[in-house]
């Protein structure tokens, strides 16, 4: 499957010159949760991920999805494991496991986001788990940022990825774009001018 074709097709990942949250100028822009608002396109992506994560003999009890933005991953991924399906949520701040999920001691919980950056949230949403005693077992995205490493991928673990490096994360594709800091952006030196998609880089 060609996972990056997909997010064009979905306009889930705009090609053009934009400027991102950060500030810093790139080629391409990601709306994931785009990707998913087609039930069918979520379960392809979903079965894929399941195939890739069964393959693997990883065993799993629960899937556990960061909110907002790995929810509907996470539980599609969920759907397609045949598992349980719960997500974790920030209050004041902190991410949570509320809403009467209960994780009993030594569950296996594999932690899913739809798009991996630096893994800041999902590793949040593993240490909800692990406080309540659950075991977490590896990561899943839709895509890794590649910031991260991931199974079946060459791309190197950065110093700013955040997650268990002892863990396994599984992902469909590395969507390692480009980004330039405005001054030596070469697309605003080709004269082309930035936009600005949407409020925020995620
Ligand atoms: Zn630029």
């Amino acid at each position: 499957m060609d996972v990056k074709k997909v997010y064009v097709q979905a306009n889930a990942l705009l090609e053009g010159h934009f400027t991102l949250s950060s500030g810093n100028h790139s080629g391409y822009y990601l709306q994931s949760a785009k990707v998913l608002e087609q039930p069918s396109t979520a379960k392809m992506l979903a079965d894929a991920l399941a195939q890739q994560i069964r393959i693997s003999g990883l065993q799993i009890d629960t899937v556990c999805a960061p909110a907002l933005g790995g929810m509907i991953a996470g539980f599609a991924l969920a759907q397609a494991l045949d598992k349980r399906s719960i997500f974790a949520e920030r209050v004041n701040g902190a991410m949570m496991i509320r809403r009467g999920f209960d994780i009993r001691k030594g569950e296996k919980v594999l932690i899913c986001e739809d798009i991996v950056t630096t893994g800041g949230s999902a590793m949040e949403a593993a240490n909800a788990v692990t406080a309540l005693g659950g075991e977490v077992v590896g990561y899943a995205a839709l895509a890794n940022r590649g910031f991260c490493g991931r199974e079946g991928s060459d791309i190197t673990r950065k110093v700013n990825c955040k997650l268990s490096a002892e863990l396994p994360l599984f992902a469909l594709a590395d969507f390692d774009f480009e980004m330039y800091a405005p001054e030596s952006c070469p697309l605003c030196a080709g004269g082309s001018q930035a936009i600005k998609p949407g409020s925020r880089n995620n």
